[in-house]
């Protein structure tokens, strides 16, 4: 395995691409992970809907026995009690092989794009502990502050996160390479 330590640090325009690319990829699987877990939970939702309708079936099974025992209803209303309840029956039951079939490869990509994210952030992670100043603070505390992207271009001197206009020392800075962030959004800047 590569010893990270040996890596010769990478230079600041490098690193910020690098990490908005990496901002890119986490906010992307982080995305995926969220459809999935919605499948996932509609999934389950439609199993419990269906284990109900089977207790309803049962219930009224058993009520219907009881009813025909007590002569309240007829032998033909109970045999299409028998019926109606066999045919729900059958459906509900193809409906939980249907959920079984499309959980188990749902749970195999949920759990491999948990194992995506874990890495990508663990990457990420690593990319910011090499920005200068301040700065690895501040993508911190903007990932949990701040909507997706965290590190944004200034083109024609406005800052592509909240397309405010720059102070033009600001915006001179950015373009000499040094990094700064937005006074209004402040989001990380950066000069592509
Ligand atoms: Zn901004």
């Amino acid at each position: 395995m590569e010893n990270e330590s040996s890596k010769p640090p990478l230079e600041p325009a490098r690193l910020l691409r690098e990490l908005v690319r990496t901002d890119a990829e986490v906010e992307q699987l982080r995305q995926e992970l969220e459809v999935l877990r919605g499948c996932t939970e509609a999934g389950l939702r439609c199993v419990r809907a269906s284990q109900a309708v089977f207790q309803a079936l049962s219930s009224w099974r058993e009520s219907s026995s009881q009813a025909l025992a007590g002569r309240l209803i007829e032998a033909e209303s109970a045999e299409q009690v028998a019926r109606a309840t066999a045919v729900t029956e059958q459906r509900v039951s193809e409906l939980l092989d249907l959920y079984a079939e499309c959980a188990r490869p749902l749970q195999a990509a949920l759990e491999s794009q948990t194992s995506n994210l874990i890495a990508a952030e663990a990457r990420r992670n690593a990319l910011t502990k090499g920005l200068p100043g301040g700065l690895a603070t501040r993508h911190e505390v903007l990932r949990t502050t701040t909507k997706y992207p965290y590190i944004c271009q200034v083109i024609s001197r406005r800052c592509k996160g909240c397309n405010m206009l720059l102070p033009t020392a600001l915006a001179q800075t950015v373009a000499r390479g040094q990094t700064d962030s937005c006074p209004s959004c402040r989001r990380i800047l950066f000069v592509g």
